[in-house]
């Protein structure tokens, strides 16, 4: 949901790494490279940063709506 603060197995901060990670990907660079070039070096934490998706932002598109129906008196599940 949330960019990974450290990676689930070893513990290693890659906080830090996601915007960039992120920003090189999207520009269209291999992630693999990507990785190397940030020195993330161990298979856990490359796993941790290539396989972490966020939705935090469809999820609080959710909310948004679910707020405006409750306040327009509409059923809320
Ligand atoms: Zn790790």
């Amino acid at each position: 949901m949330l960019p990974p603060v450290r990676c689930f197995t070893c513990g290693a901060p890659l906080g830090h790494l996601w915007d960039e990670y992120q920003r090189r990907v999207k520009q269209g660079e291999e992630p693999g490279k990507v990785l190397d070039s940030l020195g993330v070096k161990r298979y856990c934490c490359r796993r941790t940063l290539l396989t972490s998706i966020t939705y935090i932002e469809d999820v609080a598109r959710y909310y948004t709506l679910r707020a405006k129906r409750y306040r327009s008196g509409g059923v809320v599940g």
